[in-house]
Order: structure tokens, then sequence, then C-alpha cells
């Protein structure tokens, strides 16, 4: 455990209270309580986040499985994950892994670059719970990370005050952030959070790392031509290069609709393909939505069955058919 970063004492009758200005929640804390997220707790007025160092999961993944399609395609990360979440999603697809009190080992920062290169890793994935709120840790072994050359890349909610992001972005080289509705009352009634801050993080991430994102399409919910057209709006007027990942939902935890219809699925990748050059589907065996083609000519540059990746007319961040310049890193 550690001391947090972000947060203030509140002056208020010596019962020492703090507010955690890390996520947009900005929790106040009294003595011997935790934040909304189960691990950062006030202990006589000093913030401490929990999770320090505390790694509950830990495997390597195809870069492809984060989901991320356009950052060194093909290669493998070694995906570790902490304890927590600042979200409470009725749908959660990762509701054993959130937990705050699971099994944890306890990892040193200056321990990470050494798992990582022991596994021939090309860098961490911080995945599985949310890993904004791993945020010492984080800036801690991201820097052990960078100086050893490898790479940091986040799977994450967005869901953080712009401040900390700032501190945070200049080691982090790429996101998965999930979006998962264009409506401020979906993330109230569904998350418990809020859309705004998520929209703010995705346009101050895309100018400081590669960024994909995700959207669960949950039917009946977030699944209308207007939901999807306003995504793929969203998105475009950031940039319309942004990689959109249109996953498949299936039931778990709380929610129990039925998983969404293969046709809503497809409908959904012709629309956001109006507006945006690089839409896939995930959580679908089907035969659109899986490979890379060049916007400029159109040639096929990365074929993926599965996680099988083969690389064809990419050459690093080029098309090599016709030279455009693409918003890939390889
Ligand atoms: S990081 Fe945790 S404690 Fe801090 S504001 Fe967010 S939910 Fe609350």
């Amino acid at each position: 455990m550690k001391e947090a970063l972000f947060y203030k004492n509140i002056e208020s009758n010596n019962d020492l209270k703090v507010k955690c200005l890390l996520c947009p929640h900005e929790c106040t804390i009294t003595d011997g309580k935790l934040g909304i997220c189960g691990v950062r707790e006030n202990r006589s007025g000093k913030l401490i986040a929990l999770n320090y160092g505390r790694v509950a999961s830990m495997q390597m993944d195809p870069i492809e499985k984060k989901p991320l399609y356009h950052f060194h395609p093909g290669s493998q990360i070694l995906s570790l994950g902490g304890v927590g979440c600042n979200f409470a999603c009725a749908f959660c697809q990762n509701w054993s892994l959130v937990s705050s009190d699971i099994p944890y080992s306890e990892t040193p920062p200056e321990d990470v670059p050494q798992l990582a290169k022991k596994h021939n890793s090309i860098g961490i994935a911080y995945t599985y719970n949310e890993p904004l709120i791993w945020y010492e840790f984080l800036l801690d072994s991201g820097a052990k990370n960078k100086d050893a050359g490898l790479y940091n890349v986040l799977v994450t909610n967005g869901f953080i005050n712009q401040k900390p992001l700032k501190k945070l972005l200049p080691i982090i080289d790429a996101m998965n952030i999930d979006l998962k509705s264009m409506h401020d009352s979906f993330y109230k009634e569904h998350c418990k959070g809020r859309l705004n801050p998520v929209k703010e993080t995705i346009g101050l991430a895309n100018e400081n790392s590669l960024v994909e994102v995700t959207y669960l399409i949950i039917p009946g919910v977030n699944d209308s031509d207007e939901d999807i057209i306003a995504l793929s709006k969203f998105l475009k007027d950031i940039n319309p290069d942004i990689p959109l990942h249109l996953s498949r939902y299936f039931p778990h935890r709380s929610f129990n609709a039925p998983p969404t219809p293969p046709e809503t699925m497809s409908k959904a990748h012709n629309i956001a393909r109006e507006s945006l050059n690089y839409v896939y589907i995930g959580n679908l065996m089907t035969d659109f939505g899986s490979n890379s083609y060049c916007p400029s000519c159109n040639a096929l540059l990365v074929e993926r069955t599965g996680y099988r990746t083969t690389i064809h007319d990419l050459l690093k961040d080029k098309c090599s058919k016709c030279q455009t310049k693409l918003n890939f890193i390889g």
C-alpha cells in the first residue's frame, strides 16, 4: 500500500475527512472508511491506496484480445489485473475479477519489467479490473517499464479526472477505452457513473497515445440506430481513424437480456462504417468486421481469424500498396 496521490483534507470539526480527487466520483471519505472503488481508505486523515502492488490476475494474451487491433498487431502482451472498480455495471463481463476481496500477490513495481521480459512480452497491459484506480502503481511500474524499453497499455472505463490523467498519459502507449452509451442516464442507471468524463478522456487520450474504443451492444438498451449514429459521429469528430470495436453482449451479473442478435451487430457495423475508417466486431464469429483494410485503396492490411493474425499490406504505419500513412503502431 502507498499514500494516494490526488486527494485533499477537508476541514470539518476535527473528524479527519478527505476528498479523493482521482476520479469524478470525488468521494468524501471519513476516517476508517473506503471510497466507492473499495481500494482507497482514509487512515487518520491520510488517503491510502490499499491496492498498490496487489496483482490479482496475470496472463499472456494476444494484443488483439484487449482488444487492440492497431498496436503491434500479432504480438503477445503480459496482462496484469488488480482489484476493485469505480463503476458498478449491472452487465459487467468481468465481475469475478473485479471484487476487492479476491486473492492477490504483492508485486513491487520494480519487478514488473522483469516479469514482462521473462514472458517475452512487448510490455504490460493493465486490464481485467479497472486499472485507473491502480493509479499510483500504474505510474511507478509504468515508468519502470518505459525505462526498460517496454510498452504500457490500458484497458479502461476512462472514468478519471483530467489532472491525474494528464500526469499519466506520457507513459501510456495505447488504450482501449469503453464507451458504454451516448446517454448520461445510462451511465447513471446501469454503471453508477457519468458519461462526460469518459468522453473527455477519449478526446485527451487521442492526442497522446493510440486510442481504440469498445462499445458493448446490449439489445433494447443501447442498440438503436440513433445510438450508433451518435457514437460514430462523436468519434468521427475527434478522429475518424479511431478503431471502434462493436462488442456482442452476453448475459452477465444481474443483466439477463438475451445475447445481441447477429443482425443487430451487422446493422451497427454498417452504420458506424459510414463515419469511421476502422470498425470491428467482437464476441461473434462473422465473415466481416475482423480484418483491417486501407481506407485509401482498400488493400487488406491485417487478416484476423479469432486471435490468429496475418499481416498483409501493412508496413509499420503505412499501406505498402498506396503508401498512405495509417493509424497503426507496428
Ligand atoms: S478513485 Fe475511488 S475513492 Fe477516489 S474518487 Fe474514485 S471511487 Fe472514490
